[in-house]
């Protein structure tokens, strides 16, 4: 299928997600990831439309960044190794995996602008899965005050690796709740306002339960090869 086909499709089931949850389809935001596909199929999808790319690795970005350059706005959405940081930050607009201080505090540093940051959350607790603890978010971003290079956009999870929908939803209804308490900081340095949660399996109900922005591999453009990473 066409990256074009696809998200069209994805377009349209989030228009029923939105129309389910009396939300305005125009909040969300689609990043498309593009980890497992080569740089052409990257380009086929600013092409068709798509105008967030997500990587994961330092690599993967830089190399679509050379062709892309600031063409579509770039969202790093994996562990992100702190001495990794001074290889991508010129690049990205926004980085979803931010999960200690010690990461805020390499960023703040290397920054020439202010970087939208999202804090990642281990929401499910599961042991594979990167985040901190939902118990510790709000401690954590008061230390932000300090890193006046860094703004915390939003929040960031993984579902858990389950069929069970009502445990991904909980996931997901547990990082809505928390994107509340760290609202009701009223911190200037900390809107807030995002909610990266959904993949190509779970973005419906992410959506449903207030997702502002899905991220999207397999179902919108494809997994292409096991070698490219
Ligand atoms: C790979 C990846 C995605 C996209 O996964 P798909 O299931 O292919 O849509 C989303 N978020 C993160 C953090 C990823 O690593």
């Amino acid at each position: 299928m066409s990256v074009k086909d696809n998200l069209k499709n994805i377009q349209e089931n989030i228009i029923a997600a939105c129309s389910k949850a009396n939300r305005n389809a125009e909040e969300i935001k689609i990043i498309a990831v593009t980890k497992y596909v080569s740089i052409d199929r990257a380009i086929e999808a600013v092409e068709a439309g798509v105008t967030h790319l997500g990587e994961n690795r330092d690599d993967g970005l830089l190399s679509k960044w050379e062709e892309l350059k600031d063409k579509p706005t770039w969202h790093f959405i994996g562990s992100l190794q702190t001495r990794k940081v001074k290889n991508v930050i010129d690049k990205v607009d926004y980085i979803h995996s931010l999960d200690r201080l010690s990461l805020a505090k390499e960023i703040n540093k290397r920054a020439t602008r202010t970087i939208n940051c999202l804090v990642q959350v281990n929401v499910s607790g599961e042991e594979s899965k990167h985040g901190m603890e939902p118990e510790a978010v709000c401690d954590f971003v008061k230390q932000l005050e300090g890193c006046p290079n860094i703004h915390v956009a939003g929040l960031m999870t993984m579902a858990p690796f389950t069929e069970d929908e009502s445990m991904i939803r909980d996931c997901f209804r547990r990082l809505k709740n928390l994107q509340l308490e760290v609202k009701n900081l009223k911190l200037d340095f900390a809107s807030c306002n995002e909610l990266s949660m959904g993949m190509s399996n779970d973005y419906r109900l992410a959506i449903e339960e207030g997702a502002t922005m899905v991220r999207i591999g397999t179902a919108l453009v494809g997994q292409e090869s096991q070698e490219v990473k």
